[in-house]
């Protein structure tokens, strides 16, 4: 929504109820754009500009929120006898996990390491029901990395892979396509776009090239191409559904480009292998590097499931999926998985740090979860129906609260808050049971 450039005097009188936020960061996708503005009146956010389709409707609303509320065993409590009664839930846990962490902020993931590491808990994060084969990928391979700025002032040819930015991401195209930068002043009319996908999708109608691939066959195309680069030819003429002269014609354009940028989403880990395609793709993007400039990034999901990452390495060493059971930190994709730990009953409560990873759980795994001891902390807008033992509604980082959420390029944005509201944050609140443990050992 636009909104006018200053506001009519008579808008100011009697009170000046409305204020206006520029350069404001959006948390809904892994872009966090941070040049919205919005206009907030009597406690609620009335305009949003250069908010996108998926952010108006979820900036709009949000309130002020004062009404806020605490649950145990189903009962409105108050928010001492919530923490003394999740407290108790996880004194006596012998296998807590902690889990969700994508849109909390830099404080509360690091409250809830702190938090994990004092319980010998398993902490593990949303990315382990989608990215964890990109991040376990690059472990084993090492990737080109660099900032969107980067992108958008040098790229001349950008490459979606597996990912349809217009829907998961709108405003990626705008800010890292369209955009003019510094080396390519004419932004869209300067860049080369490509999508790679097993379907048509709204992205790949505005490409300039597109390849649809056989579902299931990125590994195929992706290792053709750099044989091709590598001066062989594949004995094929069609690989993974493309006509071969299609293939070597993509890498000589990608061979000769002045900066490719390569982003790629969850539709390149969906095979049975997955990590696999991945490490495939981050293996062209090195080979690339020898002919001209190459960098991959990840089309990260959630707001903040980068920062997540980044706080974990930095608290614990390891990304997702830790286990302090032993009392230090150990990393084992699968074995400390949330999703594969309810699956085989190893947990016996669970501390939700934000519900977004819940519905991307197996159906068995959510029915294990409804047979332990839940603590939620969440925010009113995605509290579901979830059954929880006790239950926390928590303020909005970038809405209610300061903090701090890592771009998918995994540049800290800094998060201000644009309406006050007496929520408690994730960090006070696992802070508070914390201490309660501490307590009353
Ligand atoms: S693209 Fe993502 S971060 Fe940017 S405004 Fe839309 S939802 Fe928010």
């Amino acid at each position: 929504m636009k909104i006018p450039p200053s506001l009519p005097p008579s808008a100011c009188l009697p009170v000046l109820v409305t204020q206006s936020f520029e350069n404001v960061a959006c948390t809904v996708c892994g872009c966090v754009c941070d040049d919205l503005r919005l206009l907030v009146d009597r406690g609620s956010i009335v305009a949003a500009e250069h908010a996108c389709s998926l952010s108006e409707p979820w900036l709009l609303a949000q309130t002020s929120a004062d009404d806020f509320s605490t649950q145990a065993d189903g009962k409105a409590v108050s928010f001492a006898e919530a923490v003394a009664a999740a407290a108790d839930v996880l004194r006596r846990s012998r296998a807590p996990l902690i889990y969700g962490l994508s849109t909390s902020s830099t404080p509360g993931q690091r409250a809830a390491c702190r938090l994990a590491d004092l319980l010998g808990a398993t902490i593990d994060t949303t990315a382990s029901t989608c990215h964890a084969p990109s991040i376990i990928a690059v472990q084993s391979v090492g990737e080109s990395t660099s900032s969107l700025g980067e992108v958008k002032n040098r790229a001349d040819m950008v490459v979606y892979w597996g990912s349809n930015p217009l829907k998961s991401h709108p405003r990626h195209i705008e800010r890292y396509v369209e955009a003019s930068g510094m080396f390519v002043p004419g932004g869209r009319a300067d860049r080369f776009l490509v999508v790679v996908d097993c379907q048509r999708t709204a992205t790949s109608d505005i490409a300039d090239q597109f390849l649809q691939v056989d579902p299931g066959t990125d590994f195929e195309v992706l290792w053709a191409l750099r044989m091709i680069l590598k001066g062989a030819t594949p004995s094929e003429d069609i690989v993974g559904g493309v006509p071969l002269q299609q293939l070597i014609q993509l890498a000589q354009t990608m061979r000769t480009c002045r900066y490719g940028a390569m982003f790629f989403g969850l539709g390149l880990t969906k095979a049975s292998v997955p990590h696999v395609n991945v490490e495939a793709l981050l293996r062209l993007v090195t080979d690339l590097n020898s002919h001209t400039r190459w960098i991959a990034r990840r089309m990260r999901i959630p707001g903040d499931v980068a920062g997540a990452d980044s706080v974990l390495c930095w608290q614990t060493g390891f990304p997702f999926s830790v286990s302090f059971a032993r009392g230090y930190p150990r990393y084992n994709p699968g074995e400390y998985t949330a999703n594969n730990l309810l699956e085989r009953g190893e947990v016996d409560s669970v501390m939700l740090v934000g519900c977004e990873g819940v519905e991307k759980l197996s159906s068995l795994a959510r029915q294990r979860l409804s047979q332990i001891p839940t603590i939620v902390l969440a925010n009113r807008s995605n509290v579901g129906d979830l059954a929880s033992s006790v239950q926390f509604t928590t303020a909005i980082y970038g809405v209610h609260r300061a903090g701090t959420a890592y771009r998918m390029d995994e540049v800290p944005i800094p998060l201000r808050p644009v309406l006050e509201s007496r929520l408690p944050s994730d960090e006070e609140v696992i802070d508070a049971i914390r201490r309660s443990i501490c307590e009353k050992p």
